[in-house]
């Protein structure tokens, strides 16, 4: 045989090598090289700096929410990225207006109280009764109707802090269905312990949902120790009076956008890895955790490999999400405009719990796909991360992709601490740690890249019905 012949077996061999499925190690070296020069990197921190001096709060409708969707188009073009466009979207538009609780008897005293997102506004001089305390959602269920005509209901349950937040899932009920509930036993407003663990007096606001069979009445959140303050009241057995003055208003449709920039693939440019966060907050504080972190993060990633990395074969699309606060729009629009072109979508992660660390990495994908999932894996271990489950969520933009059969990646931050921040004046950049930021970046950084580099893929339609075996 001669040498030629030889070259020819063995690059053919080689090439057959590295045609093989998955991730091989040239490309975890790779993603290794990128995740380590992102621990080094303060772009995130400084995109973080910029939306929250710049812009500010940015609740979704607003002139500041307008503003930064220009600050997302003009970044993620200066940053690199190509296709650099916006979605838009409808919703109805919110407005906050001057508002305030406090008791007026037995014993006067002022409550630190927000209004809940989508509530409607009281009348001028607002809502005046007593208030009657229920123990949790459940609770007033089962309430009997008499005790609550033509009286304000106060739900009392607190949220227990924990890393992952599952805390939030059990009582934030209180806060989307509280009002109607209360309103359904023939109560005036609603007040609630703020669904959030924070000790200071500031009280923290969020979305509310009306059931549209019911009377809307005024809904708000007092601070946790506010809470405690009016239950001390109650203990003594008088009547406690409080006055409740909501002067938001509901009125119209508003217009929003989702802004999207591509890192587009060497090899396959119209299949997709998604990432990003969500650009709007609420507009109590500056949105630094919520969510100008995950937006700052994730963008920081896809320039990074764009910038310092070999060109992975597929396409990373950043999405800062418009309007998640007041229910997933952005996300909505984003799925609503995908429909035809859902297996493009690769994987996808949505950064939106704060700025802790990342300590694991859950995944949704197709059981073959693990194998990758575990490379993946290798690569975040040493930045502190350990394996999770295999039922991600992928954040809650990208979960009307993950109804419809998109592999997700999860990034699970520590959320300790989280919620005593949470949708309150105290949201702002001192609460990040910039290091924790860089080791988000690079955690995004490996799971992008080796998600875009892969041979396989992660399934779609995880749960489409199998196609008929033929007979
Ligand atoms: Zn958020």
């Amino acid at each position: 045989m001669s040498r030629g012949l030889w070259g020819l077996i063995l690059s053919g061999l080689s090439m057959a090598l590295h045609a093989a499925p998955g991730l091989d190690a040239d490309d975890l070296a790779a993603a290794t090289l990128l995740r380590d020069s992102a621990l080094n990197s303060d772009v995130a921190y400084e995109l973080l700096e910029s939306l929250t001096t710049e812009i500010g709060p940015r609740m979704a409708g607003s002139p500041n929410d307008a503003r930064a969707v220009a600050w997302g188009v003009e970044k993620l073009q200066s940053l690199g990225f190509k296709n650099v466009h916006t979605q838009s979207f409808e919703f109805p538009l919110w407005r906050r207006g001057p508002e305030s609780a406090e008791i007026l008897a037995p014993f006067p005293q002022k409550l630190a109280f927000t209004a809940l997102g989508g509530s409607i506004g009281s009348k001028p001089a607002g809502v005046t009764a007593e208030v009657v305390e229920v123990a949790s959602f459940a609770a007033l269920n089962d309430f009997p109707e008499a005790a609550l005509r033509g009286k304000i209901a106060f739900i009392n349950n607190r949220m227990a802090d924990s890393r992952n937040g599952a805390g939030y899932g059990a009582a934030v009920v209180a806060r989307t269905q509280g009002a109607s509930a209360a309103a359904k036993k023939g109560a005036l407003a609603l007040v609630i312990r703020s669904i959030g663990t924070s000790n200071d007096r500031v009280a923290h606001t969020g979305i509310m949902n009306y059931d549209p069979t019911l009377t809307r009445i005024p809904a708000g959140a007092i601070s946790n120790p506010d809470a405690d303050l009016l239950a001390h009241m109650l203990k003594r057995g008088e009547p406690v009076k409080i006055r409740v003055i909501v002067g938001a208003k509901l009125s119209g449709t508003a217009t929003s956008h989702n802004v999207i920039g591509d890192l587009p693939g060497s090899e396959f440019p119209d299949q997709y890895v998604v990432i990003g966060g969500h650009l709007d907050s609420w507009d109590l504080g500056t949105g630094a955790l919520d969510d100008g972190a995950g937006v700052a993060i994730t963008m920081a990633a896809a320039a990074h490999i764009g910038k310092h990395g070999p060109r992975p074969r597929r396409t990373i699309r950043v999405i800062l999400w418009g309007n998640e606060e007041q229910g997933i729009w952005g996300g909505k629009a984003y799925a609503e405009s995908q429909k035809n072109n859902l297996r493009q979508h690769w994987i996808g992660a949505e950064s939106d719990f704060g700025a802790g660390k990342i300590y694991r990495f859950s995944s949704f994908t197709k059981p073959e796909a693990l194998a990758d999932i575990d490379k993946i894996m290798q690569v975040l271990a040493p930045l502190g991360i350990e394996r999770g489950g295999t039922n991600a969520s992928g954040g809650p933009d990208l979960g009307p992709m993950k109804a419809l059969g998109m592999a997700m990646g999860g990034l699970e931050q520590d959320g300790t601490g989280y919620f005593d921040i949470h949708h309150t004046p105290n949201d702002t950049l001192d609460k990040v740690d910039p290091e924790a930021l860089q080791q988000n970046v690079a955690a995004y950084v490996v799971f992008a890249y080796l998600s875009a580099q892969t041979r396989s893929d992660f399934g779609f339609g995880l749960t489409p019905p199998a196609a008929p075996v033929a007979r």
